[in-house]
């Protein structure tokens, strides 16, 4: 979807590769101390001094991860970039720099992929990075974007998805089923618009769940302040796929059980109105919904006085022995095992 729609576009074919790699990246400068050599060589270098450096990469593919009949071009080029960023600030790391890859068919103009990357730009500014790389190729169909970012982190600072212990208190920021609640409503207006072309989607009064779903952030502040206070969470990773699914990496990682409580999760009240709309259980949407792109923490008890004192976090259960399988406190006080449904690329399309 193009910002402005009455916008002249320009044929991929005849600006060439060289060329539109010219045109998407000659906005960038280098800006971080660690990048070295940033695009135009045959790599990137970077110098990470002594710290040691965390990578991960995301591919998004169109059709299976975004949807362009209703997600902006900007928006997607800038959610692209900052759930790669979000797993690097999962691992108590600060990313410096990323690459770009994209696969595009010739459906796609040079102005949609230059709205793509003005997105991409906005968040390199916003988180302070460099691009540093990438690679254009044509694809058959539809438009695939791969971004790896590149971090670091002094070696004893770096947060592991295995280091819980039992009494452990577990820690999410934010609030979690949003972004659900978000796709949501954009699934139910595009099938309204198909069956009749003269409705215009009204979205006010969801601005929130919206947001969420197409411009998340990835909770760099939280890292910020987890460092001035002096906080080492004892294992993290943030929620791409949902509360239950990311608490079962970390109990499976850690080799332990654990306990939420229903009415400790944090939900917004958007969510919760949008969730009854829907007929939908809001609880569900946090726990198997996903792409909210906060953070899931276990701290150690001794910081409870401290963590409890920060704005945004909240505590939903501690860490269990392995033995007592990984359970929540449902509403009405009954346990229920929790059930990682997590999104599987495979079965689910919209993961
Ligand atoms: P090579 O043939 O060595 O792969 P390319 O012509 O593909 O070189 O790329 C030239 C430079 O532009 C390299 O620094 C590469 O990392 C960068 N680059 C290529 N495509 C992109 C892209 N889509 N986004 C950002 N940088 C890119
Ligand atoms: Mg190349």
């Amino acid at each position: 979807m193009l910002e402005d729609k009455n916008q002249s576009t320009s044929n991929l074919e005849e600006l060439g590769e060289f060329g539109l790699i010219e045109k998407l990246t000659n906005q960038f400068e280098v800006k971080d101390k660690t990048t070295i050599k940033g695009i135009g060589d045959d790599a990137a270098v970077l110098n990470h001094g002594d710290e040691q450096t965390v990578v991960s990469t995301d591919m998004l593919v169109e059709g299976v991860h975004f949807d362009v009949t209703y997600v902006p071009l900007k928006h997607l080029g800038y959610k692209a970039v900052v759930v790669n960023l979000s797993d690097i600030y999962a691992m108590n790391a600060i990313p410096k720099q990323i690459t770009v890859s994209i696969a595009v068919s010739s459906r796609y103009s040079v102005e949609a992929l230059e709205e793509i990357y003005s997105g991409i730009k906005l968040a390199c500014e916003f988180y302070n990075i460099d691009l540093v790389g990438g690679d254009t190729t044509s694809s058959l169909k539809g438009l695939i974007i791969s971004v790896t970012s590149i971090g670091s982190a002094p070696k004893d600072k770096i947060v592991y998805r295995n280091g819980a212990q039992e009494n452990d208190l577990i820690c999410v920021t934010g609030d979690l089923g949003a972004a659900y609640m978000g796709l949501q409503l954009l699934e139910r207006e595009k099938a309204v618009f198909r069956e009749n072309s003269d409705m215009q989607p009204d979205m006010t009064g969801n601005e929130y769940v919206l947001e969420r779903q197409l411009k998340p952030e990835a909770r760099r502040d939280v890292i910020k302040t987890l460092g001035e206070m002096q906080i080492m969470p004892t294992s993290m990773i943030d929620i791409s796929d949902g509360l239950a699914s990311e608490i079962m990496h970390l109990c499976k990682q850690s080799d332990k059980g654990a306990q939420i409580y229903e009415d400790k999760i944090p939900i917004d009240y958007h969510t919760y109105k949008i969730a009854e709309d829907f007929n939908f259980n809001a609880t569900t949407a946090a726990l198997n919904g996903g792409e909210d792109y906060e953070l899931l923490f276990t701290i150690s008890q001794k910081d409870f006085e401290v963590v409890k004192g920060i704005p945004g976090i909240a505590i939903i259960g501690h860490i269990a022995d392995s033995g007592s399988g990984i359970t929540m406190v449902a509403r009405g006080e009954q346990v229920v095992e929790l059930q990682a449904q997590g999104w599987n690329a495979f079965q689910n399309k919209s993961e």
